[in-house]
């Protein structure tokens, strides 16, 4: 093996026709090797592309030792490939470089799978194997786009005047609504720190602290369930400004998210977003994160059939509930289809699922009998019906029906392969959330503010808050909020929330406190990075845009963790474990 200190002087996506005749050095992997009558064909890989090489073994005869990904430098002539192996898709498809010499830098073994995005490899394999996982075209091309999101963040908000301040990540908890990872402390046995689920209070306080604009490309960490795609660790643009307000919330993050789009996909993207508030949404789509790629919205008809004579309709309306239903449009579902929708349906919580299809001016269903002519027609209307569309009804209390509709419109009328983007702003959303058993809960985290305080104390159940969240084709991008600054009203909401002053005073004096000595009015925002990306590149998973992430149940299957550790160890930070939480040998 030749000693080689200087690699490469070309990238091998450089080698293109404007290098022929010139002498280069080119370093990387064996992507391919064809055996073609004695002369040997090296795709030769680097992180800008793929070029052939040609050895002829005779005069190179390592040439017949490399295997595929073996990482080598080759020297040689770059010269025209010769008539009909020309291949015009490939960026150095019309050239090859004619080996002169050859180092070969390391071998490697056979690779757990191939390096081949058509090869269906299991999840568990790739992230044992991440680094070679990272290693194929599609995994290469999201970590580019990462880092170009993370650029053009950058570039966009310190172009703004945005100070990129850091936050500690061991620190006292942060209300963000999940259960805080923790950290033993070994100085100070007995005490925890909890890893961030956001820098929330840091950066509130760095308002209080003079700083104008920030942000912070932040790791948070949230000690969730794995039912969704989540992940205990992930990153978030985050940002706060003080003497501001929502409108320069979104016009920053529209300039930062429609820069990014542009970077990554080439697209502009219009702005302003559209925006809707949180009531509107819920009537209209069930969701306070509605995909708008798709209309099928949910119409109440209610007021329509009040009064018919259809006894679900009108005993529903008369207490207190709502009649809507959605256009699925001509599916032309069987019986079994409605029949296993209304299976969904009653396990999405509804007591049914009313199913009728449009006839020439009538409704077809087992319910028509129930209804007159006029109803029919006024129904038809509503859904601006034509014939062949199925029309799916639920009675039943506004939370439920929504919900239900949502997701049957999701279901039914998400475009699979459709690469749209639709932002929306849903604005006004409520200042809490009344739980099951009727007591209230932060909407957004306790230091929103609301629109009204006078209304937040008097119907806390309804008021009206200064939050916002920003949605992606039916994905919360991310929220943010104007900020209470006023450590009265700071307290109010304890009151509401049920915490009391000393518990209040225990958990978040240390910050209240700051908001005590000249606090500005200030609000912000933070952006779910990783979810952001994988919309953009098209990936279903989170997972497929974080270079090293989790499995679904929040192991690493590279490093093996989390893993045990030595009693030793443990004694040292004063922990013990409980024998039922000893996992089994
Ligand atoms: N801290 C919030 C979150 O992580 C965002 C914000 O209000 O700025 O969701």
């Amino acid at each position: 093996m030749a000693e080689v200190d200087v690699y490469r002087d070309t990238y091998a996506g450089d080698v293109t026709e404007a290098r022929i005749g010139a002498t280069v050095q080119v370093a990387g992997w064996v992507d391919r090797r064809r055996d073609h009558g004695g002369i040997i064909f090296i795709d030769l890989r680097d992180a800008s592309g793929i070029v052939q090489t040609v050895i002829d073994p005779s005069a190179i005869p390592d040439g017949h030792g490399l295997k595929l990904e073996y990482v080598v430098s080759i020297c040689g002539v770059v010269r025209e490939r010769p008539e009909g192996t020309q291949n015009a898709d490939m960026q150095t498809g019309m050239v090859e470089i004619g080996v002169e010499e050859l180092s070969i830098l390391s071998a490697a073994e056979t690779l757990p799978f191939m390096l081949n995005d058509r090869v269906d490899v299991d999840e568990r394999t790739r992230l044992e194997y991440r680094y070679l996982d990272l290693r194929t075209p599609r995994m290469a091309k999201n970590l580019r786009a990462r880092s170009a999101a993370f650029r053009a963040m950058r570039e966009v908000l310190d172009g703004l005047g945005f100070m990129d301040v850091d936050t500690p990540t061991l620190i006292r908890s942060t209300p963000e609504g999940a259960r805080d990872m923790l950290v033993p402390s070994r100085l100070r046995k007995g005490s925890f720190y909890a890893l961030p689920q956001s820098p929330q209070l840091f950066k509130q306080l760095l308002m209080v602290s003079g700083v104008d604009r920030y942000y912070q490309i932040a790791r948070c960490y949230r000690d969730e369930d794995f039912r969704s795609d989540r992940q205990l660790e992930f990153i978030q643009l985050d940002l706060e400004g003080a003497f501001w307000g929502r409108e320069g919330v979104f016009e920053t993050l529209e300039q930062v998210i429609s820069t990014v789009v542009e970077r990554i996909r080439g697209e502009s993207i219009p702005t302003p977003f559209q925006r809707m508030t949180y009531a509107e949404v819920m009537e209209r789509y069930g969701t306070d994160k509605p995909d708008l790629r798709f209309g099928m919205e949910i119409q109440d008809i209610s007021e329509l059939v009040a009064g018919s004579t259809f006894g679900v309709f009108s005993s529903t309306v008369a207490s207190g509930g709502v009649v809507r239903g959605i256009n699925v449009g001509a599916l032309g579902l069987s019986r079994s289809a409605i029949d296993s929708l209304t299976e969904r349906a009653k396990s999405l919580g509804a007591k049914g699922l009313m199913s009728l299809v449009v006839e020439g001016d009538g409704l077809r269903s087992s319910i028509t009998k129930f209804l007159s002519d006029d109803e029919q027609t006024s129904l038809i209307g509503a859904f601006d019906g034509k014939p062949g569309d199925q029309l799916l009804l639920v009675a039943d209390t506004p939370p439920v029906a929504g919900a239900v509709l949502g997701q049957l419109r999701l279901e039914l009328g998400q475009p699979d392969n459709n690469d749209d983007l639709a932002f929306l702003w849903v604005i006004d959303f409520p200042v809490f959330e009344v739980e099951e058993d009727g007591s209230l809960s932060p909407a957004h985290h306790p230091f929103t503010a609301p629109v009204d305080v006078e209304e937040m104390r008097t119907s806390p159940e309804t008021a009206i808050s200064k939050s916002y969240d920003l949605v992606l084709n039916g994905s919360e991008l991310g929220s943010g909020s104007v900020r209470i600054h006023d450590p009265v009203v700071q307290q109010q909401v304890f009151d509401i929330l049920g915490i009391s002053p000393d518990e209040a005073e225990r958990r978040f004096g240390w910050f209240v406190k700051g908001l005590r000595f000249g606090t500005p009015p200030h609000a912000g925002f933070a952006v779910g990075i990783d979810r952001f990306l994988a919309i953009l590149q098209g990936e279903r998973s989170i997972r497929e845009v974080i270079p090293f992430p989790k499995t679904q149940t929040g192991t690493d299957p590279m490093s093996g963790s989390p893993t045990r550790v030595d009693d030793e160890q443990l004694k040292e930070l004063g922990v013990a474990v409980r024998p039922e939480a000893k996992p089994e040998e």
